[in-house]
Order: structure tokens, then sequence, then C-alpha cells
């Protein structure tokens, strides 16, 4: 990584170099595409690795976290050294942090009343073997008296849930298992003093791991407004010798997950080529789940953003640009629905929406880019640029790009608010990567070349089609 202080010299120096040999330079940066008059703008490989490696030092970012915040201000300093007006925009949210937890098995004698002297529990390992869900509550343990025995549920699609009561409710993964909040409150209904779900279902080539997922945001910190209840997902290791042991152990589970209303920032980046107001967005969300990295999800979308907007900087374009790096997309697409919500007034003047979510290519495994779009009218041209941005660097003719129609105001993704609000969008969405919201999804899985495919693709698109 470069530090974001080292990038002003590289500033300046550009900026020396365009007073001297204007006409040169301009020619060099801001490309043309041969006879058909259209700018192409290629965003480096390595910058877009250092813009990763730059988010990604922070490791896990889940909005509220010390590391999310200074991911946000790391982000700012990178690109307001890169020329561009940086402002940070907060709305408060509830959050919740997952401080400290601690999960086993305790052997119990016959009559299950007490743990059996000298003998080991068997720890899980929080992340590979559990992780909380969304808005978890706290769970206190203070003696064996709060050790837990398990009840466990294979088929649950709805209703009451009987004999959970006081007890750990273990619900088995299936088709029809009901959203997670109508989970927390059946258990809660049930006097569950715990709901875990048993993974037995998702991602077999990771060994259905722990998935971290969250529920719909508390109307307020206070926890008696929504039904509090510590929540896990664990593996299907984990689920199996839990279900295999229930009647000879109880769960021992230690969980600090505070709540409280923080500031939820996006971080927005302006760049202004022009008089007059129209201006195009690109974003992606910075932020991570709690249990891993977030290589894929979403460090490459934003590292992408972040990258398009040194270059925009640096090519200067005619085309007004905001580059947004939205957080608390995991909890439920916070930051992007913020952002739309304050500038209601002003999305008249958005051209289009461009969004970046796992935007990644895993070339071991597949190699299909899709450009989602909403404007019919655009597909033309996005093929045009596809076309010119591989005259200006062949080797992305290895990335299969499907442009395909879609209703984006429907999709889990921050274009959605945009969508909803008639700003035109794009979301661009790469392959190989079933490690999202696991510790897995780690830098191993992110190929900066793709990241810079993708954005050179709708930069040089948006360049010429909205300009
Ligand atoms: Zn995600």
């Amino acid at each position: 990584m470069r530090p974001p202080a080292l990038r002003i010299p590289r500033r300046l120096l550009v900026v020396a170099a365009v007073l001297l040999l204007a006409g040169a330079v301009a020619a060099s940066t801001l490309m043309r595409g041969g006879e058909e008059e259209w700018e192409v703008v290629v965003v480096s490989p390595t910058l877009a690795h250092e813009t990763f490696q730059l988010l990604y030092s922070f490791g896990p970012r889940l909005t509220g976290t010390e590391s999310c915040e200074a991911a946000v201000e790391a982000s700012v300093s990178y690109l307001s050294a890169a020329g561009l007006n940086v402002t940070v925009e907060r709305h408060p949210h509830v959050l919740f942090e997952v401080r400290s937890s601690y999960l086993a098995l305790i052997p119990y004698g016959p009559a299950m009343n007490f743990p059996l002297p000298g003998r080991e529990p068997l720890e899980f390992v929080h992340a590979v073997d559990y992780v909380f869900q969304g808005y978890s509550w706290s769970y206190t343990w203070n003696d064996f008296r709060d050790d837990l025995e398990v009840t466990y549920v294979e088929n649950y699609e709805g209703g009451p849930i009987r004999g959970a009561s006081g007890k750990a409710l273990v619900l088995q993964m299936h088709e029809d298992l009901p959203g997670n909040l109508e989970l927390m409150k059946a258990a809660k209904r049930a006097g569950a003093k715990a709901l875990i779900i048993h993974n037995t279902r998702y991602d077999p080539d990771l060994n259905y791991p722990p998935i971290f997922k969250s529920s719909l945001e508390p109307p307020s910190a206070d926890p008696e407004s929504y039904p509090k209840i510590p929540f896990l997902m664990v593996s299907r290791d984990a689920g199996n010798i839990i279900r295999t042991q229930m009647n000879t152990t109880k769960l021992r589970l230690k969980a600090d997950i505070p709540w409280s209303v923080k500031e939820v920032p996006v971080v927005v980046a302006t760049y202004t080529a022009r008089s007059g107001q129209s201006y195009v967005i690109f974003g992606g969300h910075m932020d991570t789940v709690y249990n891993g990295p977030g290589g894929v999800d979403n460090t490459a979308g934003a590292a992408t953003v972040m990258a398009l907007a040194v270059r925009w900087a640096e090519l200067s374009p005619s085309l007004n640009a905001r580059f947004l790096l939205f957080t608390g997309e995991e909890e439920g697409l916070f930051g992007s629905t913020d952002y739309v919500s304050a500038h209601r007034g002003e999305l008249g003047e958005v051209l289009a929406m461009f969004n970046f979510d796992m935007n990644n290519v895993v070339l071991s495994v597949c190699n299909r880019v899709t450009v989602s779009y909403e404007d019919n009218s655009s597909v033309g041209d996005l093929k045009r640029a596809l076309k010119l941005i591989l005259r200006e660097t062949p080797s992305w003719g290895r990335y299969e790009v499907s442009f395909r129609y879609t209703d984006l105001s429907r999709v889990g993704s921050d274009c959605a608010p945009f969508s909803r609000e008639g700003v035109s969008s794009y979301s661009v969405w790469g392959c190989g990567s079933r490690e999202y919201h696991t510790p897995y999804d780690d830098s191993t899985r992110v190929f900066p070349d793709s990241l810079a495919f993708t954005s050179s693709l709708m930069a040089t698109f948006a360049v010429n089609y909205y300009s």
C-alpha cells in the first residue's frame, strides 16, 4: 500500500506535466478509440491492487466498528490526495458489535443436573464453527446453571414451537425455513434462551460453514423493541455434534454483543469537470461482515470505486462524477438508502448510478462478468465500450461479459434505492465467489485485474454515453 501522503507529489507531477506538455499528455492519458472518436478510460490492475490493499489492511469492517471508521478515514485521505473533493455524510442507525463470545458443549451426568467433574468441554471455534446473526442479543453466563439444554427441530416452517422453553433451540436449515426475524419471534415466544440455525444446506464445497446474515434493523437500541435472543448459525459438523450429544451435554454460551445507535458513514468524493449540475455516480459498499475480511464482498467493489475515482481525476474527462463508498450495506443497505433520502431533491441531476458489488472474477473457477442495466437504449454503447477497452488491453478478452436487463430496484445491493427513485442504474457482478459472508472470503480470492477490467468498461461507457 502506498501511504496517502505520497499521492500528493505524484498528483502535482501530473499537473506539472499537463502544463508543460498539454497536448501530448492528454493524448496518452485520455485515449481515443481510433476512428470511432470515443474516449477510453483504462484503470490499471496495479492501481486496483493498491486501493484493494489499502482497504483490506483494516481487516473485517462491520459498520460501526473501529476498523470500519479507520478505513473510512483512510479512504478520505487517499481520495483527497488524488484531488477529489471529499466529504463524509452520516445518518444514525441501530448497530451491533460482536465483542466476545464462547460456545462449548459441557458433558453432564445422567440426570443432566451437574457437569461431570474432570471432563473437558468441547469448544467450538468462532467464525469457523459458528457465527452470530444480525441483531443477536448477548448471553450472560455466570455459572453452570446458565448452561443450556438443547432441543432440535428438523422441519420448522412457521407457527408455535413446543418444548423449547428455557433451552437452546436448534433449527435445521431447509428450503422453507422462515426469515431471521420471524425465527427470532417464534423462538422468543417459545421461551427459548438461544436460537441456533444448523446449516445443512448451503455451501457444500466449503463443508457447510456458518454464514452471517443480518436481520431487520430494530426500531431503536432499546432491546425491548425487538425479540432479543442470542442468535447463531453453526456449521453442519458443529450442528451434528450438538445434535448427537444433546442427551449427554449442555451448551455453554457466552456472548457480549452490545447494540447502540451510531452514525453510519458514506464517503462522497466529488469530481467537477464543468459547470452544470448533472453527474454520474459510481458506488460500492466498503463495509464487510464481522466474521471475515470480505475480500470479494465488498472490498473488491469499494476498491474498484476508489481506483476509478483516482483515475478519473487524473484523466479529467468532461463528465462530472461522484464516487460513493457506502457502509451499513450488510445490515440492510443503510448507507445507500440514507444517501438517496438525503439527496432526493437533486436526484434529477443524476445521469446514472453504477454499482460495483462483488465484481471480482475468480478465473480459476469461471470467467463471467454480468453487467445489469435498466436503460435498454444503452446496450449498443455498452458493447461498443467493451470493444474499445479490449482494443487497449487485449488480455481482457479472457472475461466473458453478459449484458442483462434487470430491474435493479429489487436486488439486494446499493443500486436498489437509486433505482427505486427512478435513477437509471447499472450493477456489475463477477463470479466464482461462493465464500462471501464467511472467513474464507479473503484476498486470495481477489484478482485486481478483474476490478480494473470492470471499472474500465463502465467508465469508458459512462464517459461517452453520458458526456
Ligand atoms: Zn455481503
